[in-house]
């Protein structure tokens, strides 16, 4: 399972449009409030804690349907000091189950987006939340706004049986990960594949093949995972974005993944993506 995905919930888009069918669920005695404390998970006995719902609060986002209730999400809390991805916000991530997770990543990037969203980006004048949580509509000018997801391409490049996996400066010592950026205005996957691996590696790339994606609460990323085959295997390192890349053959990729005290690198952690991309790599190299 790919980190931050299985949400068991259904979203229910055509409900969000309808008055009657969001005041219907806010007084739905069987639904739930997720409380998110500066935007951290509220976790009890190993589980995110769902609240009763208080159907008095008009601020509540209504995430969709879980288990055959309505499920709402509000804020508490400074939402202008939200939590950091931090190595505690992670561990207590890691305790969760898998589904869950996925729920927060959901509920977290939603209440976020409508944090640092208050104002219409057409005239500047203060906008509203409309269709239950999943859009803002501004109070002059009627412009819709909706959540957004930032699209980013992270891609394990091959050559002769090794993997290209770059370092950047801010990383815990030894970790190395497959190259990543965000998708630029006006270009494909694929284009912005090519160019990332150019820019930092100086590389180029052919074949570039979809593997798998994954949505990223932090704020609001979806990461697009790519397998590409390297025409050439000279580097030339930009500096800037990374502090050094290596070619790593199998064994060692292998070695980092499973954790080993030997390994050439240390690996990023089984929620990420790039760990997903990285086995995947071993398995169509095998065959
Ligand atoms: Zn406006």
């Amino acid at each position: 399972m790919i980190g931050f995905t299985g949400a068991a919930l259904l979203r229910g888009d055509h409900e969000r449009d309808d008055p009657a069918a969001f005041a219907a669920a806010l007084a739905d005695p069987a639904a739930r409030l997720l409380v998110l404390h500066n935007l951290e998970p509220p976790v009890a006995d190993g589980r995110l804690a769902l609240l009763p719902m208080d159907p008095v609060r008009g601020d509540a986002l209504w995430l969709g349907e879980l288990d055959g209730a309505p499920l709402f999400v509000v804020g508490a809390g400074d939402a202008s000091q939200p939590a950091m991805r931090s190595p505690a916000l992670m561990a207590i991530l890691a305790d969760l189950p898998a589904d869950e997770v996925a729920l927060y990543g959901i509920a977290r990037s939603l209440l976020d987006w409508h944090g640092r969203h208050g104002f219409c980006a057409r005239c500047g004048s203060r906008s509203e939340v409309t269709r239950g949580g999943w859009a803002r509509t501004c109070s002059h000018c009627e412009a819709q706004h909706f959540p957004r997801t930032d699209p980013v391409v992270i891609m394990a490049v091959e050559y002769d049986d090794r993997v290209l996996l770059g370092r950047q400066p801010s990383w815990p010592p030894g970790r190395y990960s497959t190259l990543a950026g965000f998708v630029e205005v006006g270009e494909s996957i694929e284009e912005a594949v090519a160019r990332e691996v150019w820019e930092e590696a100086g590389v180029r790339v052919r074949g570039v093949r979809y593997v798998a994606s994954q949505p990223w609460p932090f704020p609001s990323q979806l990461m697009i995972g790519c397998i590409a085959t390297a025409a050439d295997p000279t580097l030339t390192i930009d500096g800037e974005e990374l502090e050094d890349a290596i070619w790593v053959d199998r064994a060692g990729v292998r070695a980092a993944l499973a954790g080993e005290a030997d390994a050439p690198f240390v690996a990023p952690p089984a929620y990420a993506i790039a760990h997903s991309l990285l086995r995947a790599w071993l398995g169509d190299a095998d065959g």
